[in-house]
């Protein structure tokens, strides 16, 4: 079945998207309905914002990715970014530019997505917009959140000898990636075959289905850790580390031998013939938390499970380097994506 938008016009659909919304958190005064949504923190609160926007055609391929799984995504990336300030989201804001070629019926996919997200994560949807694209799909998300004052995190707070930390593993939504790019190219002009993802489950569902590490910011505030400085991982390792160092005034040195990489990810990477390092230090997407701590918390971090020290963090003179299995070091660059730079080389 396919519902043309113009059948419920732009009021209409977002009456239809929003409806049966309710709010969770005590912050969320009024949501969808008036001229602005209305929101209530307590006076000891910091309120964090952040936005992000995503375009068809350079974010992402609709040819591949569901439009499920890209509104869950959407939302997700959001919320990496509250934890990466130690802070929790609780509302979001969806704005949408959609082109004809998007019915009544796939709004309600994406849109499907993005509230799965918010239930699980208790996040409460209290406002957006939606308009026309000549082209493409365009999708803008505004997450707002909280956080105490002495418990905020930034980016510029890292100090000589602390620990570097990452959690979980890089990589894999970079191959999960190349995984799609490629079937996507095999399949063209072939829609009866159906690609074989046997075993590359783990690859897609970090690039498809990524989340947020809400878990891992519980863990270090139960295990007492305050990190010095933090940042999620969305253009890799390598530039993340740069940001975390350029912003501290810092140099940092981290060893190839500690980077975690799942096993997926170095059959793919293997399989593509392409380095294992640089797609776990370049590749981007992870959504995992960077981080560092004192190296008096040495012996907690080390408890945690799904936590990885990778290196320390130096004086700035050093600069920041990776050290190789075979102790060379190895100035770091930041090969983040970056669609814009690419596009001013050609
Ligand atoms: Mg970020």
């Amino acid at each position: 079945m396919r519902t043309e938008i113009a059948s419920l016009g732009e009021f209409g659909l977002i009456d239809h998207l929003t409806e049966g919304l309710t709010l969770t958190n005590s912050s969320s005064q009024y949501g969808v309905g008036d001229d602005a949504a209305v929101l209530s923190y307590k006076a000891d609160k910091q309120i964090l914002v952040t936005t992000d926007l995503l375009m068809e055609g350079v974010h992402f391929d609709l040819t591949y990715f569901p439009l499920k799984h890209l509104g869950y995504k959407a939302a997700i990336v959001n919320f990496s970014d509250i934890y990466a300030m130690n802070g929790t989201p609780r509302q979001i804001t969806v704005s949408l530019a959609l082109s004809k070629r998007f019915s009544v019926e796939d709004m309600e996919t994406f849109y499907a997505g993005i509230r799965l997200a918010c239930e699980e994560y208790h996040v409460d949807i209290v406002g957006g917009d939606t308009t026309s694209s000549l082209t493409g799909f365009a999708i803008s998300i505004t997450c707002i959140g909280e956080a105490d004052k002495e418990s905020l995190v930034y980016r510029n707070g890292a100090r000589n000898t602390d620990l570097i930390c990452v959690s979980g593993d890089l990589g894999a939504a970079y191959m999960g990636l190349q995984l799609l790019e490629r079937e996507k190219s095999v399949m063209k002009g072939a829609n009866d075959i159906q690609p074989d993802f046997t075993g590359k489950e783990y690859l897609l569902e970090r690039q498809l289905k990524p989340e947020a590490r809400k878990d891992i910011i519980e863990e270090l505030a139960s295990a007492g850790i305050k990190p010095t400085a933090m940042i999620d991982v969305s253009d890799g390792l390598s530039s993340e580390l740069m940001h975390l160092c350029k912003q501290s005034q810092t140099g940092c040195r981290v060893y190839e031998e500690h980077i975690p990489i799942d096993f997926q990810t170095a059959v793919m990477a293997e399989e593509f013939n392409m380095n294992l390092t640089t797609c776990a230090m370049n590749g981007g997407e992870d959504y995992e938390l960077l981080f560092t701590v004192p190296i008096a918390d040495h012996e907690k971090v080390s408890e945690m499970k799904s936590i990885r020290i990778i290196g320390h963090i130096t004086k700035p003179e050093l600069g920041c380097a990776l050290v190789t299995r075979d102790g060379q070091e190895f100035e770091l660059k930041a090969q983040g994506w970056n669609p814009l730079s690419e596009k001013d080389e050609k």
